[in-house]
This record gives structure tokens, sequence and C-alpha cells, in this order.
């Protein structure tokens, strides 16, 4: 049976009928429903699950960035003057791109493959959801899913993991990745907007990740090939020296684009990897 997908009804006047104004709900139908079309589309491998996303306005909270991540971080209102709203969300890859990269030391194949393919996802879906917005009278502004990064500083100037801590699409872990519902092995993008889609959090819970919360766990920092994980965080130069060793190594030579850094042995066969492992509502 063919499914009706919440895109194939863009340009129809039943979309407004369905969704009256341009709200969170109708935003995170539509991306789920872009997500789901999107292989069949481009001609991709369907590696990813349904995404989530949450929102918040885009109000002094943000200030903290500068404080927690680098002092020049952009703030909501540097990509849109009149900025109200911002926007994250996490696609997570299937289970089996996550377990083909468990073994080893160096990344899988797989894994690298689906870096540049996702990336390419995340950029095409922002600027849908930016035309969208648009075309509804409203305006947006966006980031590149990656490479809004500072090599020297290895931070990066728009951090998606930062911010959709911040809003509460999951929490920071020891990992250093974002741990969301789903989990924390995929990819995030965003988006700012002028619209007012006001306040939607998916995570309430102080902590998500195991050791942070006081629990025994500590598999990211054992998992790590290098070492340059801890409990009290990552070794960020040691970390990037790494996954460029890793594009050389295997990533280059299968033709893949310069900004595969990849790695993530902390983030697959974990406890937090395919879902939270604490509750989100409350520890
Ligand atoms: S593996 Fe354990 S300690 Fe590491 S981030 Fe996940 S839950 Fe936290
Ligand atoms: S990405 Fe790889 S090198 Fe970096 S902290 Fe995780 S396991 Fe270690």
């Amino acid at each position: 049976m063919e499914v009706a997908l919440f895109s194939d009804w863009l340009d129809s006047e039943n979309l407004l009928a369905y969704y009256p104004s341009m709200d969170y709900a109708y935003l995170t139908q539509w991306l789920i429903d872009y997500v789901a079309a999107y292989p069949a589309k481009y001609r991709q491998i369907d590696i990813w699950r349904p995404p989530i996303m949450a929102c918040a306005p885009a109000d002094e909270r943000f200030g903290r960035l500068q404080e927690i991540v680098v002092d020049d971080h952009a703030l909501p209102v540097d990509l849109l003057a009149g900025a109200r709203s911002v926007v994250v969300w996490f696609i997570p890859f299937k289970h089996y791109i996550q377990t083909d990269n468990v073994c080893g030391t160096r990344p899988s194949l797989s894994w690298g493959r689906a870096y540049p393919s996702t990336n390419d996802m995340i950029n095409r879906a922002g600027l849908a959801m930016k035309a969208l917005i648009e075309e509804q009278g409203g305006r947006a502004a966006l980031t590149p899913a990656t490479h809004n990064f500072d090599t020297k500083r290895v931070c990066s100037l728009w951090s998606h993991k930062h911010l959709g801590h911040l809003i509460g699409l999951g929490r920071y872990g020891t990992n250093c990745q974002l741990i969301t519902p789903e989990g924390c092995s995929g990819r995030m993008g965003s988006l700012v907007t002028d619209l007012d889609l006001g306040e939607h959090s998916l995570v309430e819970a102080e902590e998500l990740c195991l050791l942070k919360a006081g629990r025994k766990c500590g598999k990211c920092i054992a998992a790590c090939p290098i070492e340059v994980l801890g409990g009290n965080g990552m070794d960020r130069p040691g970390c990037y020296a790494r996954l460029r060793e890793n594009y050389h190594l295997r990533m280059e030579p299968d033709g893949l684009p310069d900004t595969t850094d990849v790695c993530a042995k902390c983030q697959v066969g974990m406890p937090c990897s395919k879902k939270s492992p604490l509750p989100v509502g409350g520890n």
C-alpha cells in the first residue's frame, strides 16, 4: 500500500487546513516525512530512523554558549536579525550502521559513508525547511551540518550538541555527544527563525548519561582506542587528530570527501547509543 506523506501535501490548500499554522507539530511532522521520503527521492541507502526535534525561544539562555563553548560562539541573532526561535533536530542512524562500527579500532566504511551522506541530507532538509517557512511569510537561517568548525581551537562556533542540550533535545554525555531519547548515534541540524514556535523540549531530566547521573558505566571511556576520553571530558585535539588519521587511512582511499572526520567508537555499542539509558522525564 502506498503511504501518503505529509510532504506530498506541501503545495496543497489542505496543508494549512490540516495544521492551521506553522507550528512545532507541523514542522516536526514535515521533517519526519522528509527523512522517510529522502532515500527514494535522492537514490540513497536508507540508513536513518525517524528524526526528533525540539525548539525554544531565542532568549538569554543562548548567551551561555559563549561561556561553555567559546566566547565568540554565534548567538541566534548573529544568524538572523530578529530571531525568535531556535529549532534543533537529531536524525538517528539505523541500528545496523551502528553495529557495523562496533568492532576494531578504526571506523567501518559504512559508518564513513553515512557521514557525508547524512550531512548532505541535513543540509537539504534545512534548506527545504527554510523555504517552507519563507513560503508562509517567515524568515529563517541555518548553518551547514558540519564545518562551522574552528580546526585550530577544535570547537564549533555553532555547536548543535550544546544547542540541543540548552533546549532539551538531549543531555551532554561523558562521550561528549548529545544523548537524546533516541540515543546518541546520529547527526544533528538546526535552524533559526523569526516565527514564534514556543518551547518544546523532549527532556526534563538533568542527566541522561549513566556516569554523570552517578551510576556505573564509563563504557565510552574504555572504548576509546587512544584514551582521550575521561570523566572530566575529552582531549579534543587528540580526538581530532585521530579523526584526520582515520580519514587518510580509511576514507580517502574510498573516495570520500575531506570532511569525513570519523571514529565514533565511543558512540556505538554503548548503553546510550540507541536510546537514552535513563528516563527522559526526570531522574
Ligand atoms: S557510555 Fe555510559 S558513561 Fe559513556 S556517555 Fe554513554 S551512558 Fe555515559
Ligand atoms: S571519537 Fe574516537 S578518538 Fe574521539 S573520543 Fe570517541 S572514541 Fe575516542
